[in-house]
């Protein structure tokens, strides 16, 4: 079986940006460009809060807060915001649960879902046992939903693991398609110029992009005030 080097692993983030699409994630991961926006601001203040490891326990159940996980199957390394941890009578894992903690609310689309798979992808590698369901909490639902870990939420998850090694291969930034409902709420919109140079498949102008994270500085001070 390959397995891929731990200087080659691709973050779990990644997941979502090329479910998104597939140019924004190729800026992101091969062109190394991020720009970051009011939205993107408040989830990343979110996680800084939830990622600091420590951990609860019980006697046959532990809360493991911003638990590092890695696939050297699949290439993905990442970090959970909590694992909720089973253990039989021996102490030995019997069970995993992914918990993620999401701004908002639910999703129509599978972003939220595809990196909770990811993540039960490697606790299954790490711990050797199967992960069925994690779970999704967002701040304004203020509760947990279950999602299943099943066959066709881990075939799509794979897809885009393969497609994300494909383009990784390929080293090439594929053009942008310019989709208003998709584009406008993207925060690579400035850098990436879907209309215009985008279209054919150029990578970002690295001076336009300095002026843009000068203009967004106030964006992310009003989030830091969070
Ligand atoms: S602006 Fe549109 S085409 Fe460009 S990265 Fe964002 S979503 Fe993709």
């Amino acid at each position: 079986m390959h397995l891929y080097s731990e200087d080659d692993l691709v973050p779990i983030s990644a997941l979502q940006h090329i479910l998104f699409c597939e140019r924004q994630f190729a800026l992101i991961h091969i062109e190394q460009f991020w720009e970051e926006n009011c939205f993107t601001a408040e989830g990343r203040v979110l996680h800084e809060r939830v990622d600091v490891e420590h951990h609860e326990s019980r006697r046959l159940f532990r809360q493991e807060y911003g638990m590092a996980v890695r696939s050297l199957e699949r290439g993905l390394i990442g970090k959970c915001d909590l694992v909720e941890l089973y253990l039989t009578s021996e102490k030995k894992i019997a069970e995993a649960v992914p918990v993620e903690f999401k701004r908002g609310r639910n999703k129509e689309e599978d972003f939220d879902r595809v990196q909770l798979c990811a993540q039960a992808v490697c606790l299954e590698e790490m711990f050797n046992v199967p992960v069925a369901a994690g779970q999704l909490y967002y701040l304004q639902e203020h509760r947990r939903t279950t999602v299943n870990i099943d066959g066709p939420l881990r075939a799509k998850t794979m897809e885009l693991i393969a497609r994300i090694w494909q383009i990784q291969a390929s080293g090439i930034t594929p053009p942008a398609l310019y989709e208003n409902k998709k584009c406008d709420r993207c925060s690579l919109l400035e850098g990436c110029m879907p209309k215009s140079a985008g279209a054919g498949g150029k990578r970002v102008d690295r001076f336009v992009l300095s002026q843009i994270r000068a203009a967004r500085e106030e964006c992310g001070r009003w989030v830091d005030t969070l």
